[in-house]
């Protein structure tokens, strides 16, 4: 396989909205020791892309940056002391590009919060290019059943949502509450929980997001702009409580609420990250319900494998629609504007 000395690449040099984004000519990089060169085929976008473009996060990102981490695509070059991998394998490149392995935190399999960890379109250049540099040991292997465009929105959000349902400690039978259910991350979240025997109460609004929704296997749909009173509502809906809550919501309220219809007992996962926002729930209810919050940041190697596991199985299936590289910038607007259904997927080919 022949590899070209250079690349189109979407690059922003300062932050600020989608017209920083430019498509320009750059190196294709080196691999370096434990690395390896993916040709990527796929890319999905997350909001996480959109604040590092905006640069609103209290997390200083490299500049100038190639955005980007739901690559999937193709092993076409191993660096040095590379042995997990071979040329041609399918892999997908996710947040966590790399960690030093050596930590108190790696040691304990807790590699997201490695102080040494790299974040892929953050730290290091991402996959909005069509060749990235991936650390072998985290560079996620995919399964020839899984087709690089599945995989590549499941990199991030499924991963994120699988690790915090696993936090938020819901046992089969019982009812998890996630509010948020109809973006990019909710819509997995959902079939994630019923894929592990949990009984959902879906949180968002409109027709299409409770038909959809419901079709995933929410049991509960209830639609923020018709309930009055959200926390009675989910109190009623799981006879008491729910026995955790996912928050993928963007608005700082669903924290507010999260406290007021959790069971007691139960743990609130905080997995989205609206600017600014603060914890406004109430410590009175917090302490007497003795709640536990908890936040939750994508996930480690074995919960990225086990992620793509469940999509191999055929239990959680991403929606989301391909478009061209070259319509990036348009979906920075249209996540700005909130109008993205499920995942938009870019093909490095157009
Ligand atoms: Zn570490
Ligand atoms: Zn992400």
């Amino acid at each position: 396989m022949s590899i070209p000395a250079t690349q189109t690449a979407a690059v922003f040099h300062e932050h600020g909205g989608p017209e920083n984004v430019k498509f320009e000519e750059i190196a294709v990089p080196e691999p370096g020791q434990g690395e390896v060169l993916v040709n990527i085929k796929y890319t999905g976008v997350c909001h996480t892309d959109l604040h590092a473009l905006q640069g609103d996060w209290p997390l200083p990102a490299k500049l100038p940056l190639v955005g980007g981490h739901e690559g999937a695509g193709i092993v076409v070059k191993l660096g040095p002391g590379v042995t997990q991998l071979k040329l041609g394998d399918r892999v997908g490149v996710k947040w966590l590009n790399s960690s030093c392995g050596n930590c108190e935190y790696c040691m304990a399999s807790q590699e997201s919060i490695c102080p040494n960890a790299k974040f892929s379109g953050y730290l290091v250049d991402g996959s909005f290019q069509h060749y990235c540099v991936a650390n072998a040991a985290h560079a996620t292997k995919i399964p020839e059943s899984v087709s690089l465009e599945v995989a590549a929105p499941i990199m991030c959000a499924g991963i994120t949502v699988y690790r915090a349902l696993k936090e938020a400690g819901v046992h089969p039978g019982e009812w998890v509450c996630i509010p948020g259910a109809g973006g990019g991350l909710g819509h997995l979240a959902v079939q994630y929980a019923r894929a592990m025997s949990m009984r959902v109460v879906a949180i968002d609004t409109g027709v299409e997001k409770e038909e959809l929704l419901k079709s995933l296997g929410a049991e509960v749909f209830l639609d923020f702009k018709k309930v009055p009173d959200m926390v009675e509502a989910v109190k009623e809906a799981t006879n008491g409580g729910a026995h955790g809550t996912l928050v993928l919501s963007t608005s700082p309220k669903s924290y507010e609420q999260a406290a007021g219809w959790a069971r007691p007992g139960s743990t609130m996962v905080t997995v989205s990250m609206p600017a600014g926002a603060k914890l406004g729930a109430d410590i009175f209810w917090l302490t007497v319900k003795m709640l536990k919050v908890c936040g939750s940041h994508v996930g480690n190697r074995l919960d990225s494998c086990e992620a793509v596991e469940y999509v191999a199985r055929g239990q959680v299936k991403p929606v989301y629609k391909v478009w061209p590289f070259s319509t990036l910038p348009d979906v920075y607007h249209a996540m700005h504007e909130n109008k993205i259904a499920g995942r938009i997927v870019l093909d490095l080919s157009k």
